[in-house]
């Protein structure tokens, strides 16, 4: 049985078991939320012997403007990351689906809530990991009674430590009334995200999910489905949603590095269209699936190998 703890991770600039890898409880992200954070998938092909991450580019990426957001310092350029991610896959010898969690961190032990002239360090590990909410059997949602946090409070844009707590308050509600997850509104009462994934509906045949100035992490995941979407013919925009246009959506579903692509099968107790997977979210959740699996060759830009 496979131990994370035991496998390597990158740490304070060293190669270092997983459970080696301990901050001080007086680090300034620990105090005031100033981490941002990736998430990102390996998919383990288990007929081909190989280990697939899905968009590693796209995520140094989101990571560096996140730092930037933040004021961080990292300035680490791709090819050194992706040496660092394959590295620790490597020397894991991972083979499974994976989930790999970089992380920046203001690592000074120092008080004072601020961002400026304070250190950060950089950190990579991973874990093992499958459905992180059924993707089979559909989902039931709640709007939330959480508004999501704007873009002039806490960004979302950037992926913070500190934000998760308007997703963690929205997520226990919804679990704890009884639902599989929440979806938040924006502070101007249009639909923004759910707690960890980008949304979609379909109405009259087209594909509508929210812009990226609704309050939204700008999805890694919600972009691919774009483009697949349009190379599948499938008319897509881009534009706010109203709270009751999830009621009265033919189709809706969730998508994200760790969601991946889950169908919604009711929102506050309003059955999607006729409560089963539709067929375009049936069309985009195979199609996604065959691509991270390394099993369409027209997007092989978007994988790299681990082996
Ligand atoms: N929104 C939020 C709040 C998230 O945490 C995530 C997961 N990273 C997403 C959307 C989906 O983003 P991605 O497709 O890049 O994983």
């Amino acid at each position: 049985m496979l131990n994370a703890d035991e496998m390597p991770c990158y740490f304070q600039g060293r190669y270092v078991p997983l459970k080696d890898a301990n901050i001080n409880i007086r680090t300034h992200a620990m105090q005031y939320g100033t981490a941002v954070f990736g998430g990102i998938r390996g998919y383990w092909n288990a007929e081909k012997k190989n280990l697939y991450v899905f968009r590693l580019h796209d995520h140094w990426q989101r990571l560096r403007q996140s730092g930037k957001i933040m004021q961080m310092h990292w300035q680490m350029e791709f090819e050194e990351f992706e040496q660092i991610v394959l590295k620790i896959l490597r020397d894991g010898n991972w083979q499974c689906n994976v989930y790999l969690r970089p992380v920046i961190y203001k690592n000074a032990l120092e008080l004072s809530p601020r961002l400026h002239n304070v250190t950060d360090d950089f950190s990579v590990y991973a874990i093992p990991l499958n459905d992180y909410l059924d993707t089979r059997n559909g989902l039931k949602v709640c709007v939330s009674s959480w508004t999501r946090i704007s873009d002039n409070q806490i960004p979302t844009r950037a992926k913070a430590t500190g934000g998760y707590i308007n997703s963690a308050l929205a997520k226990s509600e919804a679990i704890q009334n009884g639902f599989d997850e929440a979806i938040f509104l924006d502070v101007h009462g249009n639909v923004s995200e759910g707690s960890a994934e980008n949304l979609f509906i379909v109405r009259n045949g087209k594909l509508i999910t929210a812009t990226v100035t609704d309050s939204i992490l700008e999805g890694i995941t919600r972009r691919s489905i774009l483009e697949i979407a349009q190379n599948l013919g499938i008319v897509v925009i881009e534009r706010p949603i109203s709270r009751t246009e999830l009621y009265v959506a033919d189709e809706a579903f969730f998508s994200g590095t760790g969601v991946q692509v889950a169908w919604i099968s009711s929102v506050d107790r309003r059955t999607i269209g006729s409560g089963t997977i539709g067929a375009l979210t049936e069309k985009l959740q195979n199609t996604f699936f065959k691509i991270v699996t390394g099993e369409d060759a027209a997007y092989s830009k978007w994988q790299t190998s681990v082996y």
